[in-house]
């Protein structure tokens, strides 16, 4: 496995493995990589000849006032897993290189990065797309892979690539949970213990919603407001946002049919969680 930190290099990398007709694979990541991640790398490493993962913590889809700074940053340790997993590439560029002084474009895909998580952080899916084009463009996958746990960009993304005619497909990888069903997420460890503890209330609540619906219920404000009042119970919760929306164009429904995605944002203590699921009724 290589650690390849210059764009020149990597897109070199990259060409060579086309001529030789082989499938790329791409996975990109912010570092602190836990089993998540590495379901996306082990998906990619069966499906694909050569699989690139990048790390890089993009400070562009961080607001001022997020936690861009504590962010955990532990490369030596990821860079140790995705050799255990297979990867050949772990592409792993500097910011100031990512973004010169000079840097001026960004990359914005309407209303879908508008609602949702994207009414709370604002310039967050612009970040986030910017870079994501940024690193379609230097590694240049035949396929790329994004988890469901964050539905929203996986979303953007599909939408981005096929806006901007971009010749990669991308793939959803469905959502890794701890055993009480807490969603992995880097972000994970600034939880305290009763926080944690507190934490799985996100998926029970997703469970009751899925469990209403079987049961016929169909009123998206209904399973939401039940959604709340159990979420309420736990002391060091707050709900950001519950919203029960169209899984194509992330509008929100009355009444329940077809494919819905049922996301939530939760402040668990100073820790800011989301999590989803998708129902299909
Ligand atoms: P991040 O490093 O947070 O930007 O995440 C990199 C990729 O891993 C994104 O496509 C995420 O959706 C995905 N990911 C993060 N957590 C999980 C999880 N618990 N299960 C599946 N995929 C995940």
């Amino acid at each position: 496995m290589r650690i390849i930190r210059s764009k020149k290099e990597m897109s070199a990398i990259s060409r060579q493995i086309r001529r030789q007709e082989k499938t790329l694979g791409f996975v990109p990541t912010m570092g602190a990589l836990h089993q998540g991640h590495l379901s996306l790398i082990q998906r990619a490493r069966e499906e694909t000849d050569f699989l690139v993962v990048s790390i890089f913590l993009n400070p562009i889809q961080f607001g001022p006032e997020e936690d861009f700074k504590r962010y955990p940053r532990v490369f030596k340790r990821d860079a140790r897993l995705c050799r255990r997993e297979g990867a050949d590439v772990v592409f792993y560029p500097k910011a100031d290189d990512m973004y010169p002084a000079d840097f001026k474009t960004s990359v914005s895909v309407s209303e879908l990065s508008q609602v949702l998580c994207g009414r709370f952080r604002p310039g967050h899916f612009q970040g986030v797309a910017t870079v994501v084009a940024k690193l379609f463009n230097i590694v240049s996958p035949d396929i790329a892979y994004f988890g469901q746990k964050d539905a929203q960009q996986a979303i953007i993304i599909k939408k981005m690539a096929w806006d901007l005619n971009m010749p990669v497909k991308i793939k959803f990888v469905s959502t890794v949970r701890q055993n009480d069903g807490l969603a992995l997420s880097s972000r994970n460890i600034y939880l305290k213990p009763k926080e944690r503890k507190d934490a799985t209330v996100l998926y029970q609540a997703l469970n009751l919603a899925r469990h209403l619906i079987k049961q016929g219920n169909v009123s998206a404000r209904d399973i939401v407001r039940r959604m709340k009042q159990l979420i309420n119970k736990k002391k060091t919760a707050v709900v950001q946002y519950i919203s029960i929306v169209d899984l194509k164009d992330l509008r929100p429904v009355d009444k329940i049919k077809g494919k819905v995605l049922i996301a939530l944002a939760v402040w668990v203590g100073k820790t800011r969680l989301i999590d989803n699921i998708i129902v299909n009724v």
